[in-house]
C-alpha cells in the first residue's frame, strides 16, 4: 500500500476520534487507537510505525507470535506494544503470556488461572481486560453478566494477573443507534463494579464501523483494523 494512502488513513482515524471524543466533553487523549494487524502483513505493519502507530491487536496467538518473533517486525519489537484481542485457548496461554501487554478477553475463571500460572512462571503481572458477553449471539465469547462480578472477586485474589477493564463485541449492526446500548451496557457494567470496589478504568469496544459511538459512550480503547488497513484479503 502506498505510505500516504496509510498516513491519510490513520490521520483520519485520529481526527474521528478526536471529534467523538470531544463531542462527548472528554479528552482525545483518554483514548487509545489500537491497530488490529490480524491478517496484515509485517511489511505493512512496519509501513504504520512509521507513520508513528505503536499498539497493535492481534486476534490468533500463532499469527502473533510469528510476526513478533521472527523476521520483519521483530527488529521493531521493543518498541512496540502487542494487545490480544482474539479469544484465548488455554494452551496458548503460555505463548500469550510472553508475547502481549495486554489480554483483552478473559472469559472464564479457568483462564484466568491458567494466565495467573504461567505468568507467574516467567514473574510478570499480566494485565487483562475481562470480555463480557452482552448479547445473545451464539458465535461470541465472553462471560455472561451475571458471573462478572464473582469472576472478578477470583481474579482479584491473584498475584500475577490484574484486571484493568471490561472488553466487549457487540453484535455487528448497520443501524449505530442499535449498537449503542451494548456500549453504554458495558459502561454501566463498569460503574456498578466501581460500587462494589472493583476499579475497572478500561473500556475496549468500538471497531471501524462504530467507534465514534463506542468513543461517546466511554471507550478508552478502540479497536479498528479496516479503517487503517483495508478491508482483510483485499488489500
Ligand atoms: C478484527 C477485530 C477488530 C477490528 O475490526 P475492524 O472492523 O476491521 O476494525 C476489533 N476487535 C476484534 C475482537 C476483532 O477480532
Amino acid at each position: 500500500m502506498e505510505m500516504q494512502i496509510l498516513f491519510n488513513r490513520i490521520k483520519d482515524v485520529y481526527v474521528r476520534m478526536s471529534r467523538a471524543a470531544m463531542k462527548a466533553d472528554r479528552s482525545p487523549d483518554e483514548v487509545q487507537l489500537i491497530a488490529v494487524t490480524k491478517t496484515v502483513e509485517a511489511g505493512l505493519i512496519r509501513e504504520a510505525v512509521a507513520c508513528g502507530l505503536r499498539v497493535f491487536g492481534e486476534s490468533k496467538v500463532q499469527e502473533a507470535k510469528n510476526k513478533i518473533t521472527g523476521g520483519e517486525v521483530s527488529a521493531m519489537s521493543e518498541r512496540l506494544s502487542w494487545h490480544l484481542i482474539g479469544h484465548l485457548q488455554k494452551n496458548k496461554v503460555r505463548d500469550a503470556v510472553q508475547l502481549f501487554d495486554l489480554i483483552h478477553s478473559v472469559d472464564s475463571v479457568e483462564l484466568a488461572d491458567e494466565i495467573d500460572r504461567q505468568a507467574e512462571r516467567i514473574e510478570k503481572v499480566q494485565r487483562v481486560l475481562v470480555q463480557v458477553k452482552l448479547s445473545e449471539e451464539e458465535t461470541k465469547h465472553g462471560l455472561a453478566e451475571n458471573v462478572l462480578f464473582p469472576v472478578l472477586e477470583r481474579i482479584r485474589g491473584k498475584k500475577h494477573v490484574t484486571a484493568e477493564g471490561l472488553m466487549t463485541i457487540p453484535p455487528f449492526l448497520d443501524d449505530l443507534n442499535s449498537v449503542r446500548p451494548y456500549f453504554i451496557r458495558l459502561r454501566e457494567l463498569r460503574d456498578s463494579a466501581a460500587a462494589e470496589g472493583f476499579s475497572l478504568p478500561e473500556l475496549s469496544m468500538g471497531m471501524s464501523h462504530d467507534f465514534e459511538a463506542a468513543i461517546e459512550e466511554g471507550a478508552t480503547m478502540v479497536r479498528v483494523g479496516t479503517a487503517i488497513f483495508g478491508e482483510r484479503g483485499l488489500q
